[in-house]
């Protein structure tokens, strides 16, 4: 009985209409007969009790942030705040039809344009356009540019520098805009790799993607020198700034001599995402990029905001309208909400949550770059394999204990890597409980191995062959058939 339809009974209703108080007249006087349906449409017909009861069941066979700890890392899994739905639910925002004149859009424009504004002062950029849609859209939007950027001057560069600890979504934007990627090596350390960037660095380069911190959670700390040395080469920086959550109000992204980066609305900026969206992946430059940035550009007048599509220099249209305008309303709210220093408290809390989760798990699990990190910090299951174990087994295990798992096998440069992301958002009391479960965990390995292997045995569906998951997606659950593959 898991389906709204298997709940059906003739006649029960979640909602009635009041009785008609003018005269009845047929659908035909309004829609041409064609269009019209032969029969009813079968609905399910439920009372509001079991609707209700329905939606929050389903709700909680999932696992969510408002449920529990949703460690994620390189996802920002922040706990979400509900004001910024309230805002966001305002029929003003909500209800407005993207293709409304200027004239009646004026508040929304006015929103967009200020949260550019506040873009902009978090980091340190002249200009910021918001019409991507995710990061990875962000990351090609700035590869469009850079390549319009280098036509523009007669310069015909086709490589991008991505270090190998970078997300994938790199390199497959490189490849889109059409330049060829060439990847950097890691140091031990973990940092970006000086003399391998050296033997890279050439007059073919157009930019250099950078994840700083990186996806090891770690500070590049020769971060400037590192631009000094692209820049002498005549090419771009690009701040992949998923990251950004552990920057904010402590540094500017321009200040360490990024060109232009990509900014991630619904991690950093609280937007409940997961399951493919909505997002938002506005993206920061300079003023002498400006002019290549996507049409319409908002501009304040002293009559109001406008929509410029007159710039022989953009790049063009990234998509319909103005991207995921409902995510911007929830971004610019958590910023207005919190306000400056609440935005640098963030951050630091972000910092503080990570180290001292590292410090709690380092005792049972090697953490393979074990200096102060930033907002996250990734171990390895290595330990694991004297008892035939993966870090999988372990990730799988955490669901029974009511976590969500960990990024893991990510990123790819750290053996079983689980990539561990707390955020600001949780309690010293969540972060314990968290830590006190890995170790149960790995007592567990000790003693039954095999009962590991076969984890989760709490959840709605037990271990699934992941592959054939995602390409038969079984929606029909059904409570006796536990396991799936
Ligand atoms: C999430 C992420 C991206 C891609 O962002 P989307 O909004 O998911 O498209 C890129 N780089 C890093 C480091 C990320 O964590």
């Amino acid at each position: 009985m898991e389906l709204s339809f298997d709940l059906s009974k003739s006649t029960r209703r979640a909602f009635r209409f009041s009785e008609l108080d003018v005269a009845e007249r047929k659908t035909s006087e309004f829609i041409p007969e064609r269009y019209i349906r032969k029969q009813d449409a079968l609905l399910p017909e439920v009372a509001e009790p079991e609707l209700a009861r329905h939606f929050v069941r389903l709700s909680n066979l999932n696992h969510h942030v408002d449920k529990g700890f949703y460690p994620l890392g390189s996802c920002t899994m922040k706990y979400n705040p509900k004001i910024n739905e309230d805002v966001a639910r305002l029929a003003g925002f909500a209800d407005l039809h993207p293709l409304s004149p200027t004239s009646l859009t004026l508040g929304a424009l006015q929103l967009i344009y200020e949260l550019e504004r506040l873009l902009a002062e978090i980091s340190g950029f002249d200009a910021v356009t918001l019409q991507p849609s995710a990061g990875a859209q962000g990351e090609l939007c700035a590869n469009l540019i850079t390549r319009a950027y280098f036509k523009n001057k007669g310069e015909n560069r086709t490589k991008a520098l991505i270090p190998d600890s970078a997300h994938g979504t790199n390199p497959a934007s490189v490849t889109l805009a059409g330049f060829e990627s060439v990847t950097v090596r890691s140091t031990p350390q973990g940092l970006i790799d000086l003399e391998d960037l050296n033997s890279k660095l050439s007059p073919d380069t157009a930019l250099i993607m950078i994840t700083n911190p990186n996806t090891l959670g770690l500070f590049e700390r020769d971060i400037t020198k590192i631009i000094e040395k692209v820049h002498s080469a005549g090419a771009l920086a690009y701040l992949d700034g998923a990251n950004l959550n552990a920057l904010m109000g402590i540094v500017k992204p321009r200040k360490m001599g990024f060109d232009l980066m990509h900014f991630n609305l619904h991690k950093t900026f609280s937007t409940p995402h997961g399951g493919g969206g909505p997002g938002g992946g506005p993206v920061g430059m300079t003023k002498e990029l400006e002019p290549f940035q996507p049409v319409p550009v908002i501009e304040k007048k002293t009559d109001g905001y406008h929509l410029n599509y007159e710039r022989p220099l953009s790049i063009g249209k990234l998509q319909a309208f103005y991207g995921n305008f409902l995510v911007m309303v929830k971004a610019y709210t958590y910023i207005r909400v919190l306000g400056a220093s609440g935005i640098a408290d963030v951050s630091k809390n972000a910092i503080l949550n990570a180290n001292y989760l590292k410090n709690l798990i380092e005792d049972v699990l090697e953490v393979p770059h074990p200096q102060y990190c930033m907002h996250e910090f990734v171990a390895s299951g290595k330990a694991l394999r004297k008892f035939n174990l993966k870090t999988t087994d372990l990730a799988k295990r955490l669901l029974d204990y009511g976590f969500h798992a960990p990024t893991i096998y990510f990123p790819l440069i750290v053996s079983e890597a689980l990539m561990v992301e707390p955020t600001e958002t949780e309690s010293v009391e969540t972060l314990e409980c968290f830590a006190e479960a890995v170790r149960r965990i790995i007592q567990e390995a000790k003693i039954n191995p095999e009962m590991l292997r076969q984890a989760p045995h709490t959840t709605p569906v037990g271990r699934l062959d992941e592959v054939r998951a995602v390409k038969e997606l079984d929606v029909c659950f059904r409570p006796d058939r536990k396991t799936q593959g």
